[in-house]
């Protein structure tokens, strides 16, 4: 008899913590499953505001698909999907297409830039380990390339972050320690270079505890960072960005490098393939499933899941994407072996936000917590990740333990 076959889109978070919970739950011979990635290495998204700023080198955040998942039972493809033809329960790649009974689609997420002009020709995102390392290098290149010039530019040495959510304040503050390191490499003055944070809503971090926002404003002014909040970012440009303060309040900042920070949206493939989605992230019912569907699911970051309490979708973090991925391991077994469907509950165990390596402020089980304590937090939960996926021979090799500072 055919075996049932479960294809798995994504090798990220959700991807990953799916495929090594479904080897352990079905036996070779109850299903095929095929997990399909764009590299044959994960990264660990919430680790790349670190290699965009050059204070973690790009090989540490990636390690090998093929040295966590069971080989034997999970057969690894590297290709890019392009779109989803769930009439046929096809995939189609960019090189060839895979059928499937099941499918799981966690692709992760895409830079929103809300259709404002110039954005997507000029400004950076931190997105994957390629786009950290072009962020690192055009930075030191600009670092570079100032002392070389006869007619000094000092406005190559302004960086703009857009937006003070988590992504733009944790790159902030691994750019406030880098930047000293920048200047004594390349002989600059640090009085030279501008770090602007650029933030639409009135106040960082939007929604976060007020106390821990303002701790976390202090300690990065005190590094140089200049915030600019309740300015939204209206165009980019060759030569930096358009910002406005109101209607009138319209001004031109100059910079050799623009980091747009400010949000994401679902990835392209859920619109393309016909699903109902709201930025490109659809609302999957009780069981993770996308409606009118009842073979496929959609987790992490094209996913949308409503906080009850609320009424608003959860924020996309690494956090719930791994919570769905044991989910939907366990829901493919339970459909495997006609058994009921699980509903998915979120558990949400806080949120730490770094302030460079050294620094942190968060809110974990219940409680507040600043600097080196936070961000021992804060280590501790990017070695579970690691554990969680890989057990402690990965995070041996890629652990973080640099946390007796
Ligand atoms: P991802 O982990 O992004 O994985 C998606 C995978 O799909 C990738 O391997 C990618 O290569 C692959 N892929 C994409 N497109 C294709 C395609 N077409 N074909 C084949 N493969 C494809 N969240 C937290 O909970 N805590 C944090 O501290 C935190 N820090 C963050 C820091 C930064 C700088 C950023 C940017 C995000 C952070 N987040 C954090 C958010 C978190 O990283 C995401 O919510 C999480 O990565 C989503 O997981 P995912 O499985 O949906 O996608
Ligand atoms: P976000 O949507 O959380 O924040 C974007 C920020 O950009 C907001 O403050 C918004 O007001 C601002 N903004 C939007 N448009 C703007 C404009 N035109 N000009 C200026 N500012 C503008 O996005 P994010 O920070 O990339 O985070 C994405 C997801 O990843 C979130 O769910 C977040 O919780 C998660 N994340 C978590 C951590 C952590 O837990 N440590 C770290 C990074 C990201």
């Amino acid at each position: 008899m055919r075996k049932p076959k479960i294809v798995i889109l994504g090798a990220g978070y959700g991807g990953l913590m799916t495929a090594t919970r479904l080897q352990k739950a079905v036996g070779a011979n109850d299903a095929e499953i095929i997990l399909v990635n764009k590299n044959d290495y994960h990264y660990e998204t919430t680790w790349l505001h670190e290699a965009s700023a050059g204070t973690l080198h790009h090989d540490r955040v990636r390690y090998d698909i093929s040295k966590v998942i069971d080989n034997s039972k999970i057969e690894f493809v590297k290709g890019t999907a392009v779109e989803i033809k769930t009439e046929e329960k096809k995939v189609l790649l960019e090189k060839g297409e895979l059928e499937y009974d099941y499918l799981v689609v966690s692709l992760g997420g895409e830079s929103e830039t809300f259709g404002i002009k110039g954005l997507k020709e000029y400004a950076f995102s931190i997105s994957n380990v390629n786009s950290a390392r072009q962020i690192r290098e055009h930075i030191e290149y600009q670092f570079a390339t100032y002392n070389t010039e006869k007619e000094k530019d000092d406005t190559r040495l302004t960086i703009v972050v857009g937006g003070a959510g988590f992504t733009g304040i944790e790159f902030l503050g691994e750019l406030g320690n880098r930047i000293p390191e920048l200047c004594k490499e390349y002989d600059v003055d640090f009085e030279k270079v501008k770090v602007i944070c650029v933030e639409a809503a009135p106040m960082v971090l939007p929604g976060f505890d007020p106390e821990l926002v303002e701790y976390a404003v202090a300690h990065l002014e005190k590094k140089g960072v200049q915030f600019r909040i309740g300015t939204a970012i209206k165009e980019g440009t060759p030569d930096g960005i358009i910002v406005a303060k109101g209607e009138n309040d319209v001004e031109e900042i100059k910079a050799g490098t623009v980091v747009w920070a400010a949000g994401i949206r679902g990835n392209a493939i859920i619109e393309k393939s016909g699903f109902e989605a709201m930025r490109g992230r659809v609302k999957v019912d009780a069981n993770l499933r996308a409606p009118g569907h009842d073979n496929i699911f959609i987790i992490g970051d094209s996913s949308l899941v409503i906080n009850e309490e609320i009424d608003r979708p959860y924020p996309p973090t690494a956090q719930i994407a791994m919570q769905q991925g044991e989910v939907v391991a366990r829901n493919l077994a339970a459909l495997l072996h006609n058994k009921e469907l699980e509903t998915f509950k979120y558990d949400n165990k806080g949120t730490v936000c770094s302030l460079g390596d050294d620094d942190a402020i968060g809110v974990a089980f219940g409680k507040k917590l600043v600097g080196t304590k936070a961000s021992f937090m804060k280590k501790m939960i990017d070695n579970r990740a690691l554990y969680m996926i890989g057990g402690a021979s990965l995070v041996a090799k890629k652990g973080k333990f640099n946390v007796l500072k």
